[in-house]
């Protein structure tokens, strides 16, 4: 089994996905090659080398400073070709997602997006996906002859602490190549510190909270946890909050340790992108909300009271 990992960076540093993904390929024994493109890949190819990234290919481009799917997908296409892997693994996040659902239909191989496990039955990779909003799930194999593209959802394997590796550097002539789209800058949305689809920690407003101007104490308590800060559809699409925060069927799939819903009422829409979640906790004021069948624990109450005493405790037990 040959595993092609494709790591990928964020202003010059990996996202930690990237890491768990070596973690997965470890798994399935055999031999492991990772990529990374950056502006200048040998530091990011040398931290994965040492991370058990196997033999790690870097190519380093200004054009490959910030995510492009087009021309990455070229980069990446050249390097499959070169090496001929059995597998391609990347991370089941927004530019993950964008960048191997090109790859699959330019290579032509079989695609499983938003994994939870891969694993070799004798010499067969075999791929374990949820469907239905995780209501099912099914393995897949593949039958193809050709590589086999897989995207994992973060946070379900550890981050690989160590191993062994070599840095290559590789020359792509696809980097030259001309394509429709430049990216020219990437500005970050101000407020969110921690990635949603990485954090270990997400608490979420709903709107419960009744107006924009009451989400601060539920940014605070995310703040004091050192987690992210996320949303259901109803106050993004009621403004109070951006897009980029929900999450569920048509924002984002998280997979965090701990999940706080506040104010969160557990519409089918919204569980799905987070029911997977390591340790469940509900804040809501009606004892039948749908959010208390799936939470691990459950706090009856008014979001008004309850939010502020938590923060307050928590930032006494943590002293923050
Ligand atoms: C095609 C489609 C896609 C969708 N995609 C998504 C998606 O990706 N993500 C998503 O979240 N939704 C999605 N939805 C919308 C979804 O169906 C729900 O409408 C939405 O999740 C409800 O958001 P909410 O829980 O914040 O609001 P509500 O359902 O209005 O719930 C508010 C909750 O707050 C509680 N509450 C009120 N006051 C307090 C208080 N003072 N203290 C504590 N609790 C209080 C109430 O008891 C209630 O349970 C989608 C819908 C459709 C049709």
């Amino acid at each position: 089994m040959k595993t092609l990992i494709v790591a990928l960076q964020k202003d010059g540093k990996l996202i930690s996905s990237s890491l768990e993904l070596i973690e997965a390929a470890k798994s399935l024994g055999g031999e492991i090659l990772t990529a990374i493109l950056a502006e200048h890949a040998e530091q990011l190819a040398s931290e994965l080398a040492s991370r058990g990234g196997g033999k790690v290919l870097a190519v380093s481009d200004a054009r490959l400073k910030y995510f492009n799917d087009e021309l990455y997908t070229r980069v990446i296409g050249e390097l499959i070709e070169k090496y001929n892997p059995d597998v391609v693994l990347g991370t089941a996040t927004f530019y993950g997602k964008a960048l191997f659902s090109r790859l699959a239909a330019a290579i032509g191989g079989p695609m499983a997006s938003d994994a939870v496990k891969i694993a070799l039955e004798g010499d067969q990779l075999v791929v374990t996906r949820p469907h239905y909003g995780g209501a099912v799930l099914s393995d897949l194999v593949n039958n193809d002859g050709k590589p086999f593209f897989v995207t994992l959802r973060p946070k379900v394997y550890p981050e690989s602490k160590d191993g062994s590796g070599e840095v290559v550097t590789e020359t792509v002539s696809a980097v030259g190549s001309e394509t429709r789209m430049t990216v020219k800058e990437v500005k970050s949305e101000a407020g969110g510190t921690v990635n949603l689809t990485e954090a270990d920690v997400i608490v979420s407003a709903g709107r419960g909270l009744k107006g924009a101007e009451h989400l601060g104490m539920v940014k605070e308590l995310a703040s004091v946890l050192g987690g992210a800060f996320g949303a259901s559809r109803a106050i993004v699409d009621a403004s109070w909050t951006e897009y980029a925060n929900q999450v569920g069927q048509t924002g984002k799939t998280v997979n965090p340790k701990l999940y706080i819903a506040i104010g969160i009422s557990g519409a089918i829409q919204h569980i799905v992108g987070m029911r997977s979640s390591g340790t469940i906790v509900a804040v809501n004021k009606d004892k039948d909300a749908p959010i208390f069948s799936i939470a691990n624990y459950g706090i009856v109450g008014d979001a008004f009271e309850i939010v502020p005493a938590l923060t307050k405790k928590f930032k006494e037990e943590l002293g923050a």
